[in-house]
C-alpha cells in the first residue's frame, strides 16, 4: 500500500495529513514531529495563551484522537535524522521508513541572540513553541521589569501582554522605526502612539549590545550608550525557514526550500508546504510566514500529491491583536510609493498603493475596510483614493465598479 510521510507536525502538517484523507486518500500516512504536543496553533502564542486567557487545549488544532480515527500515523517527539530521496526512506534513530511520497512542512526557527551578547544567559526568552512561552510564562509577575528585544509582531504582542500583566517595559528596535519590514511609517506610528499610552518604553534605531548576568541576566547595555536592568528578556528578532533536513536531502534551496507551482520540490516524489517553502511568483521564489499560507499551500499540495496538478495562487492575510487593537492585514505591500489614510477615529485603515494600484490594506479595528479591501485585492480591482480617505463615504460601492 502506498506510504505518505510528512515531516514537521505543525499547522502544515496537520492540515496536509487531514486534506489527503478528506480527498479520499486511503494509503498509509506517517505525520512526524519533533515537539511532544500534538499539532497546535501558534498565533495565541504571543497572545491570548501568553496572557493566561486560554487554556493548552484550546490551542490544539484536532484532538489526538482524530489522527487515530483518521489512521494517521502520529509520531510526535520524534527527530528525523535524514532523509535519502534515492532509495526513498527517512531514518530515525536505528529505524528505516520508506515512503513514496514525502511531505517537507518543517515550518521555521527563531533568529537566537548570539551567546558572544549573552544570548545563552537563563532568562532570556523566544516566543516560537509552545514549550516557550510555558517556560516564560511564570516570569510574568506584575511590577518586574522585562526588555525585549525585536519590534516585529513578536516584540509588539509580547509588550502588549507584559504592559497589560502589568510589568515595566523596555522595547529596542535596531531599524530607524518598529515594524519598517512590513509596514508604512502611518501603521509603525499607529502602533508607537498605542503602546506609548500603556506606557511602553519604545526605543528605535536601537540594538542591544550585550545581556550581563552571572548564570542569570540582570541587565543590559544598549546601543544607545544606556544600561537597564532588567529581571528577563524576550527575544523577537525573526525566524528562519527550517531547511536543514532538505539541504541533506540535496533538494534545491532558494529562500527556503524551492518549490514549482504544485508545491513540488527538486525532488519530483518531495513536496513542500508552509513557512519553509518558497513558490513562483512574479518571477521570484516567494515564501509567506503566515498561518493562511500554510493551510491553503499544504491543503494544494495534498491535493497535488493525489494528481491534481493545480497551481497555488495564494490569498495573502494576517492578523495580529494588540490591547484592544485588531489589525487585519490583506495583501502585500511591497514597493508601495502612496499610503492613504482613512480615518475614522475608532476604526481606521491605511491603503498601500503602487503606481496607482491598490495592493494592500492595514485595517485597525475596521473590519469593514478590511473586508472592502481584501476583497479589491484578491480580485485586482482598485479603489479610488478620494473615496478611501473620506471616511464618511461608503466603501461598498467600490466593489461593484
Ligand atoms: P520580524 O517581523 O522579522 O521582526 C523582528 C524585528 O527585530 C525586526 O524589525 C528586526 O530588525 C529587529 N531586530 C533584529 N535583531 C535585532 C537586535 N539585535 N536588536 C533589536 N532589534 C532587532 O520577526 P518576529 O517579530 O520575530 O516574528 C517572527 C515571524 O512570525 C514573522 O514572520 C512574523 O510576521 C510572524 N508573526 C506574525 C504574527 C502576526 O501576524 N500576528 C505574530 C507573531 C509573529 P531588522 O529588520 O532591521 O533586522
Amino acid at each position: 500500500m502506498s506510504h505518505i510521510i510528512v515531516i514537521g507536525a505543525g499547522q502544515a502538517g496537520s492540515s496536509l495529513t487531514a486534506k489527503l484523507r478528506n480527498l479520499g486518500f486511503d494509503g498509509n500516512i506517517t505525520l512526524i514531529g519533533e515537539e511532544t504536543a500534538p499539532p497546535y496553533q501558534r498565533p495565541p502564542l504571543s497572545k491570548a495563551y501568553l496572557l493566561g486567557d486560554m487554556a493548552r487545549e484550546r490551542l490544539f488544532l484536532r484532538p489526538e484522537s482524530f489522527y487515530a480515527d483518521q489512521n494517521i500515523t502520529l509520531r510526535l517527539g520524534t527527530k528525523v535524522d535524514a532523509i535519502d530521496t534515492a532509495a526513498k526512506t527517512v531514518t530515525i534513530g536505528n529505524e528505516t521508513l520508506k515512503f513514496d511520497q514525502l511531505a517537507l512542512t518543517t515550518g521555521s526557527v527563531p533568529r537566537f541572540l548570539p551567546t558572544a551578547v549573552g544570548g545563552d544567559l537563563d532568562g532570556v526568552y523566544t516566543v516560537r513553541g509552545l514549550s516557550d512561552v510555558d517556560a516564560m510564562a511564570p516570569e510574568f509577575i506584575e511590577g518586574r521589569h522585562v526588555l525585549i528585544i525585536g519590534g516585529g509582531y513578536i516584540g509588539l504582542e509580547a509588550a502588549a501582554v507584559a504592559a497589560k500583566s502589568g510589568l515595566k517595559v523596555t522595547l529596542v528596535e535596531m531599524s530607524e522605526r518598529i515594524l519598517q519590514r512590513v509596514a508604512s511609517t502611518e501603521t509603525s506610528d499607529f502602533f508607537r502612539a498605542l503602546h506609548g499610552e500603556r506606557g511602553v518604553d519604545i526605543r528605535e534605531g536601537c540594538g542591544l549590545k550585550r545581556l550581563i548576568g552571572d548564570g542569570r541576566v540582570n541587565s543590559a547595555e544598549l546601543t544607545d550608550g544606556s544600561t537597564i536592568d532588567v529581571d528577563f528578556v524576550i527575544s523577537g528578532i525573526g525566524i528562519m525557514p527550517a531547511t536543514a533536513l532538505a539541504e541533506m536531502a540535496e533538494l534545491t534551496l532558494e529562500n527556503g526550500i524551492k518549490t514549482n507551482a504544485f508545491g513540488q520540490t527538486s525532488n519530483d516524489a518531495v513536496w513542500a508546504a508552509g513557512d519553509c517553502a518558497s513558490f513562483p511568483r512574479n518571477g521570484e521564489q516567494m515564501r509567506l510566514e503566515s498561518v493562511p499560507n500554510a493551510i491553503d499551500q499544504a491543503e494544494l499540495v495534498a491535493a497535488n500529491m493525489l494528481g491534481a496538478e493545480k497551481s497555488y495562487a495564494p490569498q495573502i492575510w494576517f492578523w495580529s491583536d494588540q490591547y484592544d487593537v485588531k489589525l487585519q492585514i490583506a495583501g502585500l505591500n511591497t514597493g508601495f510609493d502612496q499610503v492613504v489614510v482613512r480615518d475614522g477615529g475608532a476604526a481606521r485603515s491605511h491603503w498601500y498603493y503602487r503606481a496607482g494600484q491598490l495592493i494592500a490594506v492595514d485595517a485597525m479595528n475596521d473590519p469593514r475596510g478590511y473586508m472592502v479591501g481584501k476583497r479589491l485585492i484578491d480580485a485586482g480591482k482598485n479603489a479610488d483614493p478620494a473615496v478611501v480617505a473620506d471616511a464618511s463615504a461608503d466603501l461598498k460601492p467600490l466593489l461593484k465598479a
